[in-house]
């Protein structure tokens, strides 16, 4: 259809700006239930993106429900029963295992996040009334009592209108759905967190020989030191992750030395880690991949013909390894109660999906705060903080109702802060301990 502005009409039930994993989930549930639907990124393509992420039982559970576990295993993937967190000179405080935790999995998976994003895309592409467009950006949108009107702009420069019957959000930490749709106002709170992330990612040479055993090793190890933090795990046999805290300081202040003085720090750590990232172009700080954390904290999720889900309406510190399970979480959540309002009226209205955000935002907000402490904690260089935080870790081993909590909110099923009191047992047992459980 073309309207008298001349430019291109089409229409669906709903449209998604944003193919996240939160969209790519949402079409999923909805797509047996014949709505037409359109998924828009201004990406080129679901393209690697050279980063790990873990997959907890949440999100495991999620794809068991579409019936995606099961490829996903069979993609290249480190199945993680277990994580080590150590301190900064490589002394093991504490191994938490999933297995101790309320979940429905025992273990979660560390993946190449577009590995994951390509499975569920694929599920789509017997679904003729599912489009998943690349290379198309939403500008503009306007709700009326019929519907919305949705303006998008392909790469070159060619301008459509959408009618749509539900505009979804899924476009990320600095959403233009959330500022058009003015959810970003209130008391709510959107800013980058002090500190961010440099990243990094190692192809193991095939000549195992040529490799230290703790090179190959694939144990996720967090490596806490005072004002340091290094993540290195495997996604799969021959890949590894690493993520480095970058501290309040700008990326030239933290390579100001050059990266050899970095290298040598974390290669006793793990060893041979300084050879194999300079043989791969870690010499160079260019080669580091920038990751901002911001914090999104919204009021509301939710107006009439608008909806967000994931960093658009969560954005959160991946100290909670939580950011792609509640995207997940937030479309299962939505999804049949969009159904609802599809079938009862041409505009999907706020009080109709409300219960999404009355369910969704308290968790959101309860792992916020979680966070939030974890940076406080885990970001210190303070060293009454480094110690107590060192003595707790070894405390929280010992202690297995605490180390349930723990593993329950990591791996997604649930909320469960340590108490005061939980604080300071963990400190008390930690004191007591001579070694590490
Ligand atoms: C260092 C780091 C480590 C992390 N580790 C983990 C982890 O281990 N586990 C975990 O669960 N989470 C982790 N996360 C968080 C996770 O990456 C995100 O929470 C998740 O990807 C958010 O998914 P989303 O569906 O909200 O979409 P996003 O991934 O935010 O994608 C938004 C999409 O919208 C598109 N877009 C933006 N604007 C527009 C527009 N106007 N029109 C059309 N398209 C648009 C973008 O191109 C993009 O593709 C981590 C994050 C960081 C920074």
């Amino acid at each position: 259809m073309t309207s008298e502005a001349g430019k291109k009409t089409e229409a669906f039930d709903i449209v998604v700006a944003g193919a996240g994993v939160g969209a790519l989930t949402l079409a999923n549930y909805l797509a047996p239930l014949g709505f037409r639907i359109l998924l828009l990124d201004k990406r080129a393509s679901l393209a690697p993106v050279h980063r790990g992420e873990l997959v907890q039982p949440l999100g495991l559970d999620i794809l068991e429900e579409l019936s995606l576990l099961k490829e996903l295993m069979a993609a290249p993937h480190t199945l993680y029963r277990s994580f080590d967190f150590l301190n900064g000179e490589g002394r093991l405080l504490m191994r938490s295992h999933y297995e101790r935790g309320q979940g429905p999995y025992p273990f979660a998976l560390a993946i190449e996040p577009h590995q994951m994003d390509q499975i569920l895309a694929q599920n789509l592409s017997s679904s003729p009334n599912v489009v998943l467009r690349f290379g198309a950006e939403m500008t503009a949108f306007a709700v009326d009592g019929q519907g919305v009107t949705i303006t998008a702009r392909r790469e070159d420069g060619e301008e459509s209108r959408i009618l749509a019957r539900v505009l979804v959000g899924d476009d990320g930490r600095h959403s233009r759905v959330r500022e058009l749709a003015g959810l970003g106002s209130g008391n709510g709170r959107i800013a980058p967190y002090r500190d961010s992330y440099l990243g990094g990612s190692l192809l193991l040479p095939e000549e195992e020989t040529a490799l230290s055993p703790a090179l190959r090793d694939p144990t996720g190890r967090y490596f806490l030191g005072p004002r340091s933090i290094f993540f290195f795990f495997s996604v799969s046999a021959r890949r590894r992750f690493f993520l480095l805290l970058l501290p309040d300081s700008d990326r030239e202040a933290f390579f100001s030395r050059g990266t050899a003085p970095l290298l040598a720090r974390l290669d006793p750590l793990v060893p041979g880690f300084a050879a194999l990232a300079q043989s791969q172009g870690y010499g160079d700080p260019s080669r580091y991949l920038s990751l901002p954390v911001w914090k999104v904290d919204l009021d509301r999720w939710c107006g009439d013909g608008v909806v967000l889900i994931g960093d658009a309406a969560h954005a959160m510190n991946p100290h909670v390894a939580q950011g792609r399970n509640q995207a997940m979480e937030d479309a299962r959540v939505l999804a049949p109660l969009l159904a609802k309002a599809l079938l009862a009226g041409p505009l999907v209205l706020r009080s109709e999906i409300k219960e999404y955000e009355n369910r969704r935002r308290p968790i959101a907000r309860a792992l916020h705060r979680l966070a939030d402490e974890m940076t406080f904690v885990w970001n210190s260089g303070n060293p009454a903080v480094v110690a107590a935080r060192e003595i707790s870790f070894c405390g929280i081993g010992r202690l297995a109702d605490l180390e349930t909590k723990i593993v329950t909110t990591i791996g997604g099923s649930a909320v469960c802060p340590l108490t005061p009191l939980d604080k300071l047992r963990a400190l008390a047992a930690g004191l007591f301990a001579s070694s590490p459980k």
